[in-house]
C-alpha cells in the first residue's frame, strides 16, 4: 500500500501557504513480470506521482515498493544499483530530457558505459543495436536531438532506456504528445520490445483508447485511489465504476457506449481538497447519500475484477 503525501505551495493570495496534498492514497499496485499494466485516470489523478514512486525516482511517504518481492529500501551495493537501473521510466516529452548538446550515440551509450555494461571496444556496436531496435536508423547517431522529429526523439529516448537493459519500463503519456498515426507507431514498438526482451511495462495514460490494445490489465484512478482494476477485456466489456464507464464513453472507437454515458461531467476537483466519502460522487450520475459519507472499499465483483463502490452492495 503506498501513500503520497506532498507539499503543495496553495496560493490564498499573499503569502502563499503550503498544505499537505495526499496525491497517492493508499494504492495497492502489483505488476507481474511479463505484465503490461494500463494505468488510467484524468489529470491531476496521481498516475504520474504513482509511477514515479513505483520507477524509485519519488519517495512514497508511507508504505514500500518491493522488488522481485524484496522492500528496495533494503537493497545495497551493486543490487541497489540494478534494481534502479532496471526500471526505467520513459516521459512524454523526450526533448525535454534529452541533452541538447550532446550527440544520439552519446545520449544513448553514456548510462551503459557509466554502468560498465559495455567495454570500451564494443561502445558503437551497442549503441547502433539500440538504435536499430527503437526502430531509428544508427548512421544518424552523430546528429543531435532537435535534428529529429517527435516521434524520432521518442524513439532516441526508447534506446537510451533499452541501453541499460532494463526489466521494467515505466511509460508515462509517452505517445500523448504525438500524431495519432506516429503514436500507433510507437505503440507497436513497445509491444515488439515487449516479446523481443521479455519486459514488462507499467503504461499511464489518460487515455483508455490508448492502452485497450496493449494492456494485461486496466487501473483506474481517481484523485488518488484506485476505483477500478480488472484484466483489460473485463474493463472494455463490463466495466462496472461509474467513472470507468465515463471515461469509456470518451474513447471514440466504442460507440455502443456513447449512447449510455455522456462522458465525465466537470471539472477534477482539487486533490488539496477532496470530497468526503467516495470522491467521484460531486460528478457521478448515480450518487446517493452514503456515497457522500462513506468511501467505498475496492471490492472483488468478479474474479481477478476490483470496484470501489457502493452500487455494488444495492441488489
Ligand atoms: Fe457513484 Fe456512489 Fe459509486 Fe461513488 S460510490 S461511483 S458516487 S455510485
Ligand atoms: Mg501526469
Amino acid at each position: 500500500s503506498l501513500d503520497f503525501a506532498g507539499r503543495m505551495a496553495k496560493k490564498l493570495g499573499a503569502p502563499v501557504r503550503e498544505e499537505t496534498v495526499h496525491a497517492v492514497d493508499g494504492v495497492d499496485l502489483t505488476v507481474r513480470k511479463g505484465e503490461v499494466v494500463g494505468l488510467v485516470g484524468e489529470s491531476g489523478c496521481g498516475k504520474s506521482t504513482l509511477g514515479r514512486m513505483v520507477a524509485g525516482i519519488m519517495p512514497a511517504s508511507n508504505g514500500e515498493i518491493l522488488w522481485h518481492g524484496r522492500p528496495v529500501e533494503t537493497l545495497r551495493g551493486a543490487e541497489a544499483r540494478r534494481a534502479k537501473l532496471q526500471t526505467q521510466m520513459i516521459f512524454q516529452d523526450p526533448y525535454a530530457s534529452l541533452n541538447p548538446r550532446m550527440r544520439v550515440a552519446d545520449i544513448v551509450g553514456e548510462a551503459p558505459q557509466v554502468h560498465g555494461l559495455v567495454g570500451r571496444g564494443q561502445f558503437e556496436s551497442y549503441v547502433d543495436e539500440q538504435l536499430r531496435r527503437a526502430g531509428l536508423d544508427p548512421s544518424l547517431k552523430r546528429r543531435y536531438p532537435h535534428q529529429f522529429s517527435g516521434g524520432q526523439r521518442q524513439r532516441i529516448g526508447i534506446a537510451r532506456a533499452l541501453a541499460v537493459q532494463p526489466e521494467f519500463i515505466v511509460c508515462d503519456e509517452a505517445v500523448a504528445a504525438l500524431d495519432v498515426s506516429i503514436q500507433a507507431q510507437i505503440l507497436n514498438l513497445f509491444m515488439d520490445l515487449r516479446r523481443e526482451l521479455d519486459l514488462t511495462y507499467l503504461f499511464i495514460s489518460h487515455d483508455l483508447g490508448v492502452v485497450e490494445h496493449l494492456s494485461d490489465r486496466v487501473v483506474i484512478m481517481y484523485l488518488g485511489r484506485v476505483v477500478e482494476e480488472a484484466p483489460a477485456e473485463e474493463i472494455f466489456a463490463r466495466a462496472n465504476h461509474p467513472y470507468t464507464q465515463a471515461l469509456l464513453s470518451e474513447v471514440p472507437r466504442i460507440e455502443a457506449r456513447k449512447k449510455t454515458f455522456a462522458g465525465v461531467k466537470g471539472e477534477i476537483p482539487s486533490p488539496l481538497n477532496p470530497p468526503p466519502g467516495c470522491h467521484f460522487h460531486p460528478r457521478c450520475p448515480h450518487a446517493f447519500e452514503r456515497c457522500r459519507i462513506e468511501r467505498p472499499a475496492l471490492r472483488e465483483v468478479a474474479p481477478g475484477h476490483k470496484s470501489a463502490c457502493h452500487l455494488n452492495d444495492k441488489s
